[in-house]
C-alpha cells in the first residue's frame, strides 16, 4: 500500500515537496487555507512536471500518475491518515506553533511531524505538541524538484526512529541529507548564508565595493553559482532579513543583526526580484 504524506501549506515549498514525493510514489494530500492557493499549487506542479517530461527526464504517464497521487484540501483533518506530515506554512513561529498544536490532536499515533522551517528551532515547535519525540526538521531547498539537499534537524527530544523515518522519506524523494545534531536557530545552511549575505551588505553599504564586484568575487573566487547579493534578491531581501533576525533573537550575535541598508530597503519595498528592485534593478 502506498505510504501517505500530508503537506500543510501549498506555497512555493509545499507544492515542490508534494511534487517530488508524488513522483516517488507517496499518496499526497496537500492542504492550504484557500482554494486559490491550492489551484495555483496544482498548476505549478503540473507545469514543473511538464518541464521534466519535455526534457525527457520523466515519462508522460509517470507525470500523470504523480499528479493523480496529489489530492488538495482546505481541511486540516485530512492529515489524520498520514504517516508523515510536512508543515510548509509562513515562516512565523506563532503560526507554526498553532499548527503543530492542532496537528497533535489530529495526526495518527506514531506519525512523523516535520517542519520545513528555515531557521526556527524545531524544539520550539515540538513543545507545542504532546509528542516531541516525533517532531523533526526536514528543510528542503528551492526549487525543490531541482535542489539535491534536505537538511534534517534533530530537536532536543527527536527520537532516532523519527530521524531515520525522515531520512528515508527525503531519500525516497531523491534528496541527499545532512543532519543538524544540535537544534540551533538557522541550522547549518541558513546560518551560513545569513552570515555571508549580511557581511556582503555591510561591505556594500560602507562603500568597500559595488554589488556587482562583491558578487563577482564570490562567483569567480569561490566558485559560488550566484553571489550573495543576487541570492538575497532572488530569495527576497525581506525573507532573508527575517530569517537572520530570527537567528539574532536567539543568539544576540551582532553578525546576525540586519544592516541599516537592508532595513531601509525592506521599508522602501525594494525586496529584490519580486518587487523589480533590490541590490539590482530588474
Ligand atoms: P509561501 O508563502 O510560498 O507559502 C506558504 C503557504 O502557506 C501559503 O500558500 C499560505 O496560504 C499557506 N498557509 C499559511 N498558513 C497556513 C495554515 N495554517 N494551513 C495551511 N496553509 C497555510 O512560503 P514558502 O516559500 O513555500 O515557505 C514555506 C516554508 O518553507 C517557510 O517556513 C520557509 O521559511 C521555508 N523555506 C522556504 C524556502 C524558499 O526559498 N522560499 C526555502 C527553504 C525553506
Amino acid at each position: 500500500m502506498a505510504r501517505k504524506l500530508a503537506v500543510i501549506g501549498a506555497g512555493l515549498m509545499g507544492s515542490g515537496i508534494a511534487q517530488v514525493s508524488a513522483v516517488a510514489g507517496w499518496e499526497v494530500v496537500l492542504r492550504d487555507i484557500t482554494d486559490e492557493a491550492l489551484s495555483r499549487a496544482r498548476d505549478a506542479v503540473g507545469a514543473s512536471l511538464g518541464k521534466f517530461v519535455a526534457k525527457g527526464k520523466l515519462a508522460e504517464e509517470q507525470a500523470e500518475a504523480a499528479l493523480a497521487r496529489i489530492t488538495t484540501t482546505t481541511e486540516l483533518e485530512a492529515a489524520a491518515e498520514a504517516d508523515i506530515v510536512v508543515e510548509a506554512v509562513f515562516e512565523q513561529e506563532d503560526v507554526k506553533r498553532d499548527l503543530f498544536r492542532k496537528l497533535d490532536a489530529i495526526a495518527k499515533d506514531g506519525a512523523v511531524l516535520a517542519s520545513n522551517t528555515s531557521a526556527i528551532p524545531i524544539t520550539k515547535l515540538a513543545a507545542a505538541t504532546s509528542r516531541p519525540e516525533h517532531v523533526v526538521g526536514t528543510h528542503f531547498f528551492s526549487p525543490v524538484p531541482m535542489m539535491a539537499l534536505c537538511e534534517l534537524v534533530r530537536g532536543t527530544k527527536t527520537s532516532d526512529e523519527t530521524l531515520a523515518a525522515a531520512r528515508e522519506f527525503a531519500e525516497s524523494a531523491g534528496k541527499t541529507c545532512v543532519v543538524v545534531e544540535r537544534d540551533v536557530a538557522g541550522f547549518i545552511t541558513t546560518r551560513l548564508i545569513s552570515a555571508l549575505v549580511m557581511e556582503a551588505v555591510r561591505l556594500h553599504e560602507s562603500g568597500v565595493a559595488s554589488a556587482e564586484d562583491i558578487d563577482a568575487a564570490c562567483r569567480l573566487g569561490f566558485g559560488h553559482t550566484m553571489g550573495p547579493l543576487a541570492t538575497a534578491d532572488l530569495t527576497g531581501v525581506d525573507v532573508i532579513m527575517r530569517a537572520t533576525e530570527n537567528i539574532y533573537a536567539e543568539t544576540r550575535d551582532e553578525k546576525f543583526s540586519a544592516p541599516e541598508l537592508m532595513r531601509r530597503m525592506v521599508e522602501a519595498g525594494d525586496l529584490g526580484r519580486k518587487s523589480g528592485r533590490g541590490f539590482y534593478a530588474y
